[in-house]
């Protein structure tokens, strides 16, 4: 089995940025599950898919096909033979995202697939499961996160970035939502694996964090 490095962690908190730096300086490849739930919550909606109908959302996951091209800024999603990456930070999907995650059949079958990425190569894959449920025999594990309102300020500071209009009330109202959903749900919630290293990022810019996870890897330090 290649190395797997597993980052979880709620939104907001800086695990992308992170998995994709901690990924390059490796040489292994960054696996970004998020984008994936996303990818298909990009699907539903454009066929109109009512995002409570279970066994519609089951049936489309088992009948998408995605793959995960790398790219500096992060991977590409492959939707079934075509790139959505541009779709993917949509408000939309940003409200509807959790909806679909919360629905066994498609957590089934993104799991597949994650599972089947990481026994090819070398991953560092992130997500809100993935040192509880899809690696757990991951050889490091790391439950990144910050406090809310830092979360909900570098979300908001992002989507000012992206051109999007928002004010920071309503970033805090979507964040505590999917927060929700995402902690509370029935299969796979977010939830800090028993040997996962917790990092709190409230204070610490990117480049220290990943100096601190560099020194676990190595094994200078216990956290
Ligand atoms: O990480 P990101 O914010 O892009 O994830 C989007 C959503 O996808 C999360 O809010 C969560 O509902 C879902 N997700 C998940 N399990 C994962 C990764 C993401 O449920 N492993």
């Amino acid at each position: 089995m290649p190395p797997r490095i597993a980052i979880d962690g709620p939104a907001g908190a800086g695990k992308s940025t992170l998995a994709r730096r901690l990924a390059h300086r490796l040489g292994y490849l960054y696996v970004d599950t998020g984008a994936m739930y996303r990818a298909l919550t990009y699907k539903a909606l454009r066929l109109g898919v009512n995002l409570e109908h279970e066994g519609a959302l089951t049936s489309l996951a088992e009948s998408t096909n995605m793959e995960l091209v790398p790219d500096a800024e992060g991977p590409r999603v492959i939707l079934d033979g075509q790139d959505v990456t541009a779709h993917l930070r949509e408000p939309e999907i940003n409200a509807g995202v959790s909806l679909v995650a919360r629905v066994p059949g498609v957590r089934a079958r993104l799991t597949e697939l994650q599972r089947r990425i990481a026994k090819k190569h070398p991953v560092v894959m992130d997500g809100r499961d993935i040192g509880t449920v899809v690696l757990p025999e991951a050889e490091h594990k790391f439950f990144v996160t910050a406090s809310f309102e830092e979360r909900c300020r570098r979300r908001w500071r992002e989507m000012l970035d992206q051109g999007r209009a928002v004010s920071l009330n309503e970033v805090r109202e979507q964040v505590a939502l999917r927060d929700r959903l995402d902690s509370q749900r029935a299969v796979a919630p977010l939830a800090m694996a028993p040997d996962a290293v917790c990092i709190d990022t409230t204070h610490l810019d990117a480049d220290q964090v990943l100096a601190r996870v560099l020194a676990v890897i190595r094994g200078e330090t216990g956290a």
